[in-house]
């Protein structure tokens, strides 16, 4: 299974609503395995498939990277049902490298979505897996973690971004 090549910040598939999954067909169950695959050898946490350069509503999420089979979730079509709490903890993302900031995000989350035999499932879920639901789930809306803080720093991490792709064309 061949690793897919993460997107990053600039890309306009990051900033896009991702499409529904309407049939799971054998190019969304190729897609799956593919995001696990890269997930693990980048290594992540948590994919969404606009990172993988396809606007389509599908996430993986594996908090022990590939060391417990349990762990891994693959969702079809997710969506936040319910939740509750604030926490603040500092967060990262593949797509924006080396940029890490604080982000309040819900303590405890309700998440339904499908698997890939098309069965429609709930969980819920507390501290890392509820932030790692709700980064990947943002992603599908094509909102990236640094665009829930203040206006002032968005505009500060922007500037930065933008600097180091213009640095990276001169190379
Ligand atoms: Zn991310």
């Amino acid at each position: 299974m061949p690793i897919l090549e993460i997107i990053t910040y600039g890309n306009p598939v990051l900033v896009q609503r991702a499409e529904e999954i309407k049939k799971i067909d054998k190019t969304i169950i190729e897609l799956a395995q593919n995001m696990v695959q890269t997930m693990h050898a980048t290594p992540g946490i948590g994919l969404a498939a606009p990172q993988v350069n396809v606007s389509r509503r599908l996430i993986t999420i594996d908090l022990s990277v590939g060391e417990n089979n349990e762990d891994l979730i693959i969702l079809i079509n997710p969506e936040l049902i319910n939740q509750e709490g604030e926490i603040i903890l500092e967060e990262g993302c593949l797509s924006v490298p080396e940029i890490n900031e604080k982000v309040t995000r819900p303590t405890r989350v309700v998440v339904k979505g499908m698997d890939l035999e098309g069965k429609e499932i709930m969980i819920e879920a507390e501290g890392s897996l509820a932030r790692v639901f709700c980064h990947e789930i943002d992603h599908l809306n094509g909102k990236l973690f640094f665009e829930r803080l203040s206006p002032l720093k968005q505009s500060l991490i922007k500037k930065k971004l933008r600097k180091r792709a213009q640095a990276g064309k001169v190379e």
